[in-house]
C-alpha cells in the first residue's frame, strides 16, 4: 500500500500514479501474468489480441486503494479498454460534436 500515491490520486493527480515507478513495475507483472494477451478479447469475444494496456476493474477514482491490486487489475487492447470507459467516449463525441458545429 502506498500511502503517497493513494494521496495524489485523492487529490485528483492521477498521472502522480502513472508516472510511478510502482504502477509501472506492476503493470509489467500483469502483462506477464496474462501472457500479455487481451483477457477480455479472450474469454469473451474468443478471439487472441495483444494486450497494450492494463486496465483497473473498479476505477483508480473510484477506490485509489485498489491501485495495485492484483485482482482489480486486467490486460486489454485498445478496443476493449475504451469499452470499459463509455465516459471517455462520451467527451470525444462531443468535441466531435463541437467540431462539426463550428464548420
Ligand atoms: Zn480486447
Ligand atoms: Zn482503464
Amino acid at each position: 500500500m502506498n500511502e503517497r500515491l493513494i494521496n495524489e490520486v485523492t487529490k485528483g493527480n492521477v498521472m502522480a500514479f502513472y508516472k510511478s515507478t510502482e504502477w509501472n513495475k506492476k503493470r509489467l507483472e500483469i502483462l506477464r501474468r496474462d501472457h500479455f494477451e487481451c483477457q477480455k478479447c479472450k474469454h469473451i469475444k474468443h478471439q487472441l489480441t495483444r494486450a497494450t494496456v492494463v486496465h483497473h476493474k473498479v476505477h483508480l477514482r473510484d477506490d485509489p486503494f485498489l491501485m495495485l491490486d492484483d485482482d482489480n487489475l486486467i490486460s486489454l487492447c485498445d478496443t476493449c479498454h475504451n469499452e470499459e470507459h463509455p465516459e471517455k467516449r462520451i467527451k470525444n463525441k462531443r468535441k466531435h460534436f463541437r467540431n462539426e458545429e463550428r464548420w
